[in-house]
């Protein structure tokens, strides 16, 4: 069976449980329904059967399932306990009902084949001991835009991973009840993936150095013993979602054998990597400029020139003085492979190669190259852009408007009365503060979207091919829901709001495009914070 047929018997697998699960909470509510004097017996019955629904929808993508089911429990939610069900919210209900009804028999009447609408984004597993903490992080992922599912055992677990690869997984050590089972479903499930998924392993129980090293072994990429709060675990995960795992790496091969050239070619692209390949060693410089590679391999022995040469060439170019090389050649004589490396080298491989070994020895080229250049560049607390680099972006960004013609906005964010958040909960709550809302604008914006963090409480946004009336309305919903985050500090819960200025860029120096966006940033303190302006509208 090919992958795609299995994936397509997996999911009608999975749509069989929900709908399964639809009939429970669709016979509960015909025993509420028959004798509405005595419903209330059935509610916490009904609303447990409408949860699991929508937590099975939800993982099993299955989207209108999960909006009846969602809408139900919200009818519930506002049903006392321990009270008969009234006339109004019976007939709520009863809509609701006849909504989940409709997509139940919708998809076995027809015994549809379709795929399920995907939910967007690739999805978070939580695998905990702690349902009820699982839960609540799965309620906080999504309100981050995260996509977030809770397991309760390592089978459901498995068959969703098969399903849909998951982005991260956050993993009890200890989840399946034995101990360190959670480990032995980690190994298992990896197998299974040519790259690894990065695992956040948590233990209440055990920190020993064996149960780490075997954790790690199996993609593990933190370890929390004891296990940590919620927040702390929301900014973990973030690390290994979105821009930061997906983007793939950018690895320029020159060799002059066509074959091998092609080979690598073959081998980089399935591992998920971004190859560029040449055979005449005389395009470097173009491939460079054009391409600029984050990752170099070389072959040694060219018509022409060696590759160690080139890589002295390579190396007098300040910019690309971190950009990790590697050789490639069939050469086996040790003393000449450390000449080469003296040379500006950083690996030196034979071939033939295996294409795993390969392969992982570019991913930790590359991550750590990434790592380095990531201390240049970004800001240390909140992993945004550093102001220095907020603005080479502007000033490239301004070029590429220029050449294409296209609208572009500068965005500035000021966080309200920051101060006397630290002044009453602390600089670390403060610093909490600061996270949050980047993670909440990293979430919410384009990829092409640059975000930065321009100052102490302030954030620069900058949005290209974008009309100023859309960043208004986009920044205006982000506002308004980061006003709705409740912040946690111990066990109170406070809740933060942010100004912000908006210009447009009118052929005008990134200088003057900067002034623009803050006076009008400034403006909307003036308004009484919390809104947005947009300048000289
Ligand atoms: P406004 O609404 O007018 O912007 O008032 P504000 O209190 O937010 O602005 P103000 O400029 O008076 O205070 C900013 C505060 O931000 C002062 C500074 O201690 C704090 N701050 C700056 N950088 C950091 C940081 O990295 N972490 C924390 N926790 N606080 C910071
Ligand atoms: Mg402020
Ligand atoms: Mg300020």
């Amino acid at each position: 069976m090919n992958d795609e047929s299995q994936k397509e018997k997996l999911r009608q697998h999975f749509a069989r449980r929900v709908t399964t699960q639809a009939r429970v909470v669709l016979d509960t509510w015909q025993k509420i329904h028959s004798d509405l004097k005595s419903s209330h017996a059935h509610r916490a019955d009904f609303a447990a059967a409408t949860d699991k629904l929508v937590r099975y929808a939800q993982r099993f993508e299955m989207a209108s399932h999960a909006d009846a089911g969602t809408r139900i429990l919200d009818l519930i939610q506002s049903w006392p306990a321990d009270t008969p069900l009234d006339d109004t919210l019976s007939q709520q209900l009863l809509d609701a009902i006849e909504n989940l009804s409709r997509s139940t028999l919708r998809r076995t009447d027809q015994n549809t084949t379709q795929p399920p609408r995907q939910f967007r984004r690739t999805p978070v597993y939580i695998a905990l001991a702690n349902e009820e903490l699982s839960n609540r992080l799965v309620r906080q992922l999504e309100f981050f835009g995260f996509r977030a599912a809770a397991f309760t055992d390592a089978e459901e677990l498995i068959e969703a991973c098969g399903l849909h690869k998951p982005e991260t997984i956050l993993m009890d050590v200890g989840f399946g009840g034995e101990t360190n089972a959670g480990i032995g479903t980690i190994e298992h499930l990896q197998e299974r993936h040519e790259t690894p998924i990065p695992v956040i392993f948590v233990s209440d129980e055990d920190g020993t150095i064996e149960t780490r090293l075997r954790a790690s072994r199996c993609g593990g990429e933190e370890f929390f013993y004891p296990a940590v709060d919620p927040g702390q675990l929301i900014e973990k995960i973030e690390t290994y979602t979105y821009g930061n795992t997906v983007e793939p790496y950018r690895v320029l091969v020159l060799d002059d054998s066509r074959a091998q050239a092609k080979y690598m070619e073959t081998v980089l692209t399935k591992a998920g990597m971004k190859p560029h390949v040449i055979t005449d060693p005389m395009q470097i410089i173009h491939a460079l400029d054009e391409f600029s590679p984050e990752i170099i391999i070389l072959d040694m022995y060219m018509p022409g020139c060696t590759g160690m040469e080139i890589a002295r060439v390579i190396r007098q170019q300040d910019r690309l003085h971190s950009v990790p090389i590697i050789y490639l050649s069939a050469e086996d004589d040790v003393s000449k492979q450390l000449h080469a490396m003296s040379l500006g080298g950083d690996d030196f491989l034979t071939k033939p190669i295996d294409p795993k070994h390969l392969i992982a020895t570019i991913h930790n080229r590359g991550r750590r190259a990434r790592s380095l250049l990531a201390l240049m560049i970004r800001d240390s607390l909140t992993g945004l852009y550093n102001h220095t680099h907020t603005l080479q972006l502007l000033d490239q960004e301004i070029t590429r408007a220029r050449q294409k013609g296209q609208s572009l906005c500068f965005a500035m964010l000021d966080i309200d009365y920051f101060k006397k958040i630290n002044d009453t909960f602390g600089h670390p709550i403060g610093d909490r503060v600061l996270r949050s809302l980047s993670m909440f604008l990293k979430q919410r914006l384009r990829k092409t979207d640059h975000i930065g963090r321009y100052g102490g409480e302030e954030f620069a946004i900058i949005l290209p091919d974008t009309r100023p009336s859309d960043a208004r309305n986009i920044l205006n919903e982000i506002r308004e829901r980061f006003a709705d985050l409740h912040q946690p500090a111990g066990d109170r819960e406070f809740n933060v709001t942010f100004s912000c200025g908006i210009a447009q860029w009118q052929d005008d120096s990134s200088q003057s495009l900067c002034e623009r966006a803050d006076r009008a940033l400034y403006a909307s303190k003036d308004q009484g914070r919390n809104c947005v302006t947009l300048a000289d509208a």
